[in-house]
């Protein structure tokens, strides 16, 4: 049975980032799971920057990974960039705004200072662990008098902040795993900052998630023990408590956390492997979800139609490349060729087969003009068989060089004697060049070409030399195509070419 669909006034989720690497695949599957309901409920999908881990955060990465979202076309309608009603939405933007509060939960004994050193903490928690007690920490600061705070302090000494953790248990409904429960006897008092300018991760979430109005936390299951701690911290500052659900994580086929080591894990990697962003996003969406039938092909538009969040698995979902490879294969083949071909320019360039000209594209081995339509007939004719957008520079780069490599023994089609092929090739020449340049159509050329093959015992002794002629290739688009793009100058020379290998 399907499951009722939440629906509130205003959802609000976001994605929070930290900038301390390139957009992970783990990541932007969150950022899909909280843009598809953000767009089915009219709600707001916000991009937050968490980058108060200033040694590790870089603005490198903090490009990158909206890039990578924008790429997917996971575009948010308040960040770092656009701005918007609860901004800023970078954290080391919000520093005040975390002293404020931290100064007030000092204030109000919610919080203490802890001066302890590492070998001490080390050493409590090897204590607490030895008598078979959780390894949190003793709460030793806790009491420590104002004069001996202020006295430290004056001194320097080093201190983090500690959050006065109530001993109780943090009940919370999870939209994907349903009633949870947590003993704070398990959690103890973090740190929640390092000084009053420098917020650790849960206590600047907390507050940002209240100010910006978030109403569902979506987020890996790597962070649900992190949630009752932030609970805790809303509770005791009187915010907000939004909804959470925690998705399942993304597992290698070994049944392990995906990472790198199981490779590519970048959004950007996925790019330059050739893949399309719409079969990223079918892919990335049944790693935790499906629809409850057999469908498996689903645009973004229909994911906001058909999305459910309460339909997401509580298991981990195991990450299986041959069906990203499928969905790549189907969503290469479904693109309008003119759009295929822009998703394969940048793979051209990167090839240095062409470049970017001011209206055009030029051939950089020749110098020649290329325009898009032109590079939409060489696309096409592999549209069927291109699996990555990556391979299209290695399949078409005979079209592009002033020069191809040829072998003499590839131009053979079967047993086929070196003067046959010279004969053939001479055939083809001959007859092809009595066309003119106006009449240089594939239909004509076919038309021409096919006749002539009706001499031959089989077609493959005059089209088989002609196509490895013109291609250098022993597979390659059929010669009628490669003849019309070629144009008659090139095609013939090629074959001239070829010749003077026999
Ligand atoms: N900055 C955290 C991360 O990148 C955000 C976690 C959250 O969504 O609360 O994992």
């Amino acid at each position: 049975m399907p499951s009722e669909k939440i629906k509130l006034d205003k959802i609000r989720v976001r994605l929070a980032p930290s900038p301390t690497g390139y957009l992970h695949f783990g990541t932007a599957r969150v950022g899909l799971f909280n843009y598809l309901l953000a767009k089915q409920n009219n709600g707001s999908f916000i991009l937050r920057i968490e980058d108060t881990d200033k040694e590790r955060s870089t603005k490198e990465f903090e490009k990158g990974i909206m890039e990578g979202l924008k790429w997917l076309g996971l575009e948010w309608s308040e960040g770092p960039d656009i701005g918007g009603e609860y901004g800023p939405y970078r954290q080391t933007e919000r520093l005040k705004i975390y002293r404020e509060y931290l100064e007030k939960l000092l204030k109000e004994k919610k919080a203490y200072y802890c001066f302890c050193s590492e070998e001490e903490l080390e050493a409590q928690r090897q204590y607490r662990m030895s008598i078979g007690e959780a390894p949190i920490y003793s709460g030793k600061c806790a009491d420590m008098s104002e004069e001996e705070v202020k006295k430290n302090l004056a001194e320097g000494k080093d201190c983090v902040i500690r959050f006065k953790a109530p001993v109780k248990k943090v009940v919370f409904n999870d939209l994907i795993r349903g009633r949870l429960e947590f003993d704070s006897k398990m959690i103890g008092d973090t740190v929640i900052a390092k000084g009053l300018d420098s917020p650790l991760y849960n206590f600047a979430v907390v507050i940002d998630d209240h100010l910006m109005k978030i109403s569902h936390v979506v987020r890996g299951e790597d962070h649900l023990s992190n949630t009752p701690k932030q609970i805790l911290l809303q509770e005791a500052m009187g915010l907000n408590h939004p909804v959470y659900a925690h998705l399942p994580l993304v597992m290698a086929p070994d049944k392990t956390k995906l990472s790198k080591r199981h490779g590519t894990v970048s959004i950007e990697s996925y790019r330059d492997d050739g893949y399309l962003p719409e079969a990223l996003i079918n892919f990335m969406v049944f790693l935790g979800w499906n629809p409850g039938d057999e469908r498996e092909i689903f645009s973004m538009d229909s994911l906001v139609k058909e999305f459910d969040i309460k339909r997401v698995q509580k298991g981990g979902a195991i990450f299986n490349i041959e069906k990203l490879n499928y969905l790549n294969g189907f969503y290469i083949r479904s693109k309008k060729p003119e759009k295929l071909t822009e998703f394969c320019i940048p793979f051209l360039e990167k090839a240095g087969l062409i470049e970017k000209k001011k209206d055009t594209y030029a051939v950089k081995d020749t110098g020649e003009d290329v325009d898009l339509e032109e590079l939409t007939a060489i696309v096409s004719l592999y549209q069927e068989r291109l699996k990555h957008l990556s391979e299209i520079a290695n399949l078409t780069d005979f079209f592009f060089k002033k020069d191809i490599s040829l072998e003499k023994d590839k131009l053979k089609w079967k047993q086929m004697a070196d003067e046959d092929v010279k004969n053939s090739l001479e055939r083809s020449e001959s007859v092809l060049s009595e066309i003119k340049d106006a009449n240089w159509t594939k239909e004509n050329l076919e038309k021409t070409l096919l006749k002539m093959s009706e001499e031959y015992s089989s077609r493959g002794e005059l089209l088989w030399p002609l196509r490895v002629a013109l291609s250098g290739r022993e597979a390659s688009a059929g010669p009628f195509d490669i003849l019309s793009i070629l144009g008659r100058e090139k095609s013939l020379n090629r074959i001239k070419s070829a010749k003077k290998l026999l």
